[in-house]
């Protein structure tokens, strides 16, 4: 027989897995046909500085005020602004999934941390607040502690 070489990635591999399976029964975070315009994992600064730097995440075009929607049920993790991210959520899911949503120029009345939102609730309207080059939303996925790449999860 041949080894099981699947075991080997570990268990954060394995809770990664389950967590993608679990992911083909997400819905978009747009109402919209998906155009990303900045992928995940290293990429050229877009502040023109000419390092590599990491992006936790994918960048979705969205003009301002496009809805943001829950791609899954969850609950409401975080309701913030900072200077990188702007307005953001985050969205805690099963099995320590988190979802973020940044970049916003608005959050909904009812989202506020502790809230449940279901899948494909709007959550948001897509902005250009924090660091940008211009308006669009950006998302990420966090399983535990680790930010991965949303593509998988959206179809992409
Ligand atoms: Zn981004």
């Amino acid at each position: 027989m041949k080894p099981a070489l699947w075991l080997l990635g570990g268990a954060a591999t394995l809770v990664a897995l389950k967590a993608l399976a679990r992911g083909r029964d997400w819905g978009s975070p747009l109402d919209r046909a998906l155009a990303v315009t900045s992928p995940f994992g290293n990429r050229i600064d877009p502040f023109g500085t000419g390092k590599t730097v990491y992006h936790n995440g994918i960048d979705l075009a969205a003009e301002v005020g496009t809805p943001a929607l829950a791609v899954a049920d969850g609950e409401i993790q975080t309701v913030s602004y900072d200077d990188l991210n702007g307005n953001f959520i985050r969205v805690a899911h099963e099995n320590g999934v988190v979802t973020a949503y940044a970049h916003l120029s608005a959050v909904a009345d009812e989202v506020a941390p502790g809230a449940q939102v279901n899948r494909g609730q709007v959550i948001a309207l897509t902005g250009a607040t924090g660091a940008i080059t211009g308006p669009h939303l950006h998302f990420g996925v966090q399983v535990g502690s680790i930010w991965v790449n949303p593509g998988p999860y959206l179809g992409l």
